[in-house]
């Protein structure tokens, strides 16, 4: 992953620090000095953060670890300054599933302040009366943590779809409608939520404006996506197939390939090695190619080797979710062993536009 550090894999879980991690580190550094700590508290401080993160990372852990029950597994977790993403292959569809892995997150929180509560039972909170600027130290530092996570259990609860709370609202409403009107609602509810985060942000703190953002634009992109899933129902690969592609074999030149890019209408191509596909060349390939390899570089020096299979009956739902995870690529459909031909994206989403304007006619 670009732009991210990687740290090492937890439960076989790879998990990734955000570039921007730094300016939020730089921002606490810069304003507590300005608040006139000295390098010991704002120490202090980091290490907090850095303690807070902790927390999250065990939270996010918990969502992919119950989604690993339902056979579900994460891709990847990553740490951005507002918060963690675990990101799963797919969302559970049973709302039962979903409500499991969307309270898995707030419950490890629990855990953690049950396991802190002794220390906090006996943390006296300082008194605010203004005469001195609060700060972390080795005797609140504990403590504070374990407050700091009831916080993280009951925010990330906040019915603001697509955030925890939302999935719950959304499990809920699933159980007793159909999946897209439940979604529909959840994001709207999600959607007038984060508004209020923004407006809260420019008053308070600016991370909820940030957080209000990641809501809006998060809500509706899954409403849309659960909606396209929807205009597929009863649809299997066989039904987008095409048996009509370009390939190329893998000791074929870049230059080749821009020749047939520029020739027809095809983007992506099956990179073949004698009669066995070997891998997938799209238009980036090709372009990123002709940059670092040179013209002359066979194919299969860019190609993408890992190759998806899916056979002819399974649901299109199922490869609509793989190209939402990778766009831009295709997959090979199997009919028993015999390669019966490919989908991309494209054609699923055309498929979609017109049972979206058949249900329209209906
Ligand atoms: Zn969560």
């Amino acid at each position: 992953m670009k732009n991210a550090l990687a740290l090492p894999k937890i439960a076989g879980i790879s998990v990734y620090i955000h570039w921007t991690f730094a300016i939020l580190i730089g921002w606490i550094v810069l304003t507590n000095l300005w608040r006139g700590l000295d390098w010991l508290h704002v120490s202090w401080m980091v290490l907090f953060v850095l303690g807070l993160f902790v927390c999250v990372t065990l939270h996010e852990l918990g969502h992919a670890l119950a989604a690993r029950r339902y056979g579900i597994r994460t891709q990847d977790i990553t740490l951005y300054p507002i918060g963690g993403v675990a990101r799963l292959e797919r969302m559970p569809s049973k709302p039962t599933h979903e409500l499991v892995v969307a309270l898995a997150g707030p419950a490890v929180n629990i855990v953690i302040m049950l396991i802190l509560w002794p220390l906090i039972a006996d943390f006296e909170m300082p008194k605010e009366d203004g005469a001195e600027v609060f700060v972390i130290d080795q005797h609140n530092f504990l403590p504070m943590l374990g407050i700091v996570n009831v916080w993280l259990a009951i925010f990330n609860l906040i019915p603001a779809f697509p955030m925890d709370g939302g999935r719950v609202l959304r499990a809920l409403l699933s159980m007793r409608m159909d999946r897209v009107r439940a979604t529909e609602i959840a994001a709207f509810v999600g959607q007038a939520i984060a508004v209020l985060f923004v407006f809260a942000g420019f008053y308070g703190n600016p991370f909820l404006i940030f957080i209000g953002l990641f809501v809006i634009l998060g809500a509706r992109a899954e409403a849309e996506a659960v909606r396209s899933q929807s205009f597929l129902e009863g649809f299997t690969a066989g039904d987008a197939l095409m048996t009509n592609f370009q390939t190329l074999d893998k000791h074929h030149t870049i230059r080749d390939a821009v020749t047939l890019l520029l020739d027809g209408q095809a983007r992506t191509f099956l990179v073949v090695d004698g009669d066995l596909p070997y891998g997938v060349l799209t238009r980036d390939h090709i372009i990123r190619g002709i940059q670092s390899e040179g013209e002359g570089a066979p194919v299969h020096s860019v190609a993408d080797t890992r190759l998806h299979y899916f056979d002819m009956r399974t649901p299109l739902e199922e490869v609509l979710e793989h190209f939402q995870q990778r766009p831009g690529s295709i997959v090979l459909v199997r009919d028993g062993h015999r390669l019966a031909g490919i989908i991309d994206s494209e054609n699923i989403s055309e498929l979609i536009m017109v049972n979206a304007a058949r249900l329209r006619m209906a």
